[in-house]
């Protein structure tokens, strides 16, 4: 906020404000001004707020959210600066917030909480490790009883299931269960599609730990010579891209690793989407590891290395692992 040269910010995203004080809940503001936090809150959730948010202060809004935060701004911010996140907070809200009359100057600000996430720390690293192993050891349990013949849909309800049953919260997105032709969609949500026994089968999925995200993709195939042919090019491209993670590097040197040994096979067009994205209380976050938006890599950063290779109407393999940047490397959170 010094930074920026505010007095106050307004903060609406729910993983923002999960970030900030622990809340968890599915509706909230946080208006930070002169040193205080204010999270307002409704009925649903004050209890819950009063339970589990540190560093603020809840703040019953009756009748609405925003009808709270008009008295705070009355109270609070005439004439004074207040950062808004401008890619979170409704221009509807924004609107509302200039009709006012207290002449409170809105200062756009992008991922300023968002920056700071994406470092993260030893404690949030912990919670990440621990939903790794929940995720693999699930997987592990899936994959003995999998057998060829089930619906791609009927197998997602399967591993989620034995995910939930392990202890997870939830999925982090839908899971990706693509099967024959349809690995080669590289978003192909687990469909009423028979898995055939002489396949492949790309299984991309993601848990929620303690509102943290894993996210890894394995391929199941036979010995099938073209799809072996393949993974070992994808399985090269992230060789080379992991042997590129360190702090100082930019991440276009990551991707552009990945992308070259592809391209070098000859598939360079079969690789539309970019090698990784950060990972943390939500699924896609900072840094992106794209050929697009160069960032400098952090210790304590958490990312995807998810090359692939996708042939339409023949199949398609993506390889996704997750890693933490460490102060000489990196380590694998996914194995
Ligand atoms: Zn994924
Ligand atoms: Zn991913």
């Amino acid at each position: 906020m010094k930074e920026v040269e505010v007095d106050g910010l307004l903060v609406g995203h729910l993983p923002n404000l999960r970030y900030l004080f622990g809340f968890s809940g599915s509706q909230a503001l946080a208006l930070i001004i002169d040193r205080e936090a204010l999270l307002l809150v409704d009925s649903r959730y004050i209890d819950q707020a009063q339970k589990e948010v540190t560093n603020c202060q809840p703040v019953l809004s009756t009748p609405s959210l925003v009808h709270q935060l008009r008295e705070l701004f009355t109270k609070h911010c005439r004439r004074r600066r207040v950062a808004v996140e401008a890619e979170r907070i409704p221009y509807e809200l924004v609107l509302r917030m200039e009709s006012w009359g207290t002449d409170t100057n809105l200062v756009p600000t992008y991922g300023l909480i968002e920056e700071l996430r994406s470092i993260k720390d030893d404690s949030e690293i912990d919670i990440l490790r621990e939903g790794f192993q929940l995720a693999r050891s699930s997987l592990q349990t899936f994959l003995a009883e999998f057998r060829p013949g089930i619906s791609e849909n009927e197998a997602a309800a399967k591993l989620e299931y034995e995910c939930r049953k392990a202890g997870s919260s939830g999925s982090a997105f839908d899971t990706i269960i693509a099967s024959g032709s349809r690995s080669a969609l590289p978003h192909g949500i687990a469909s009423q599609k028979r898995i055939q026994a002489d396949e492949p089968v790309v299984i991309d999925f993601g848990i929620r730990h303690q509102g943290y995200c894993t996210d890894m993709t394995r391929v199941l195939h036979r010995d099938l010579p073209e799809v072996i042919k393949i993974y070992s090019i994808v399985e090269e491209a992230q060789k080379a891209a992991l042997d590129q993670i360190r702090p100082g590097v930019s991440s276009t040197e990551i991707d552009g690793a990945a992308r070259e040994v592809i391209t070098r096979h000859g598939y360079g067009p079969c690789f539309g989407h970019s090698t990784g994205h950060g990972l943390g209380l939500e699924v896609h976050e900072k840094p992106a590891i794209s050929s697009r938006l160069p960032c400098t890599i952090e210790a304590g950063m958490v990312f995807t290395v998810e090359p692939g290779i996708y042939l339409p109407g023949q199949f398609g393999v993506r390889i996704e692992d997750v890693v933490v940047v460490t102060p000489n490397g990196y380590t694998l959170l996914s194995q």
